[in-house]
């Protein structure tokens, strides 16, 4: 465990070290730590070394783990970074603050009618990002380039959602960014601030092209286990 905090801390230099490097500051950066696949004990050491965001895949994972956690930290911040099927998004919209994987309508259509629930019982909505699948990946989520200011545009208008920003997931085997450039320029023409673009490998980049969240797993947690 006092690996996972060297690691955390070397993390968080890191980022300052590469926000500063490209003229920003260190807390215009939000660094999500990605604790899919690890157990409660594995993450306490982090939240109690004051992490506050952090990213989860799986819906069903997330239950599982973190309405404990929350307790005794109760002002962490759940992302879903994952898929999201429509048949889970009265479960993602009450339990997570920000949903970053928001690309379909089918979908778009769901969250808007559990927020709209969620609001009214008095709650609070989750800020909602749209993936941008940059590298047009078959096997990948998110809008493909071409299509995203039409979905953006219908998830405003038709569905009533306030958009937060992008996040997008560039293909393991290219340089990321031009990836990160692309989801930049979607987002300018847009009018969205957040960009959530960045993981183990190559945040520092990402924090070069504007990044605003990191999506850090790896470096904090270790590898994962093969699910
Ligand atoms: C797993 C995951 C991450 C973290 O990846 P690492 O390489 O472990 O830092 C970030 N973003 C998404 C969408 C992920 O699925």
């Amino acid at each position: 465990m006092t690996d996972t905090r060297a690691r955390y801390q070397d993390v968080l230099n890191a980022i300052s070290r590469s926000a500063k490097d490209s003229g920003r500051k260190p807390e215009d950066i939000c660094l999500i730590a990605v604790s899919k696949t690890y157990p409660a004990e594995a993450i306490e050491p982090v939240l109690e070394a004051g992490q506050r965001d952090f990213g989860e895949n799986y819906v069903q994972e997330a239950s599982a783990k973190w309405p404990v956690l929350r307790e005794r930290f109760p002002a962490t911040v759940l992302h879903l970074i994952g898929p999201l099927q429509s048949n889970k998004a009265r479960e993602a919209v009450e339990l997570f603050d920000v949903i970053q994987s928001v690309d379909r309508e089918s979908l778009a259509k769901e969250l808007a009618k559990e927020i709209k629930r969620k609001v009214e019982a008095g709650g609070q909505a989750p800020k909602l990002l749209v993936q941008i699948n940059t590298g047009e990946e078959p096997q990948k989520g998110g809008v493909l380039p071409q299509d995203a200011d039409a979905f953006i545009a219908a998830c405003r208008e038709q569905y009533g959602l306030k958009i937060h920003g992008l996040m997008c997931i560039p293909p393991f085997d290219e340089p990321p960014s031009p990836h990160f450039a692309l989801l930049r320029k979607i987002a300018e023409r847009n009018g969205l601030k957040e960009l959530s673009m960045g993981m183990s490998a190559d945040f520092d980049p990402a924090i070069q092209m504007g990044a605003t969240c990191v999506r850090i797993g790896t470096a904090i947690f270790g590898s994962r286990q093969k699910a």
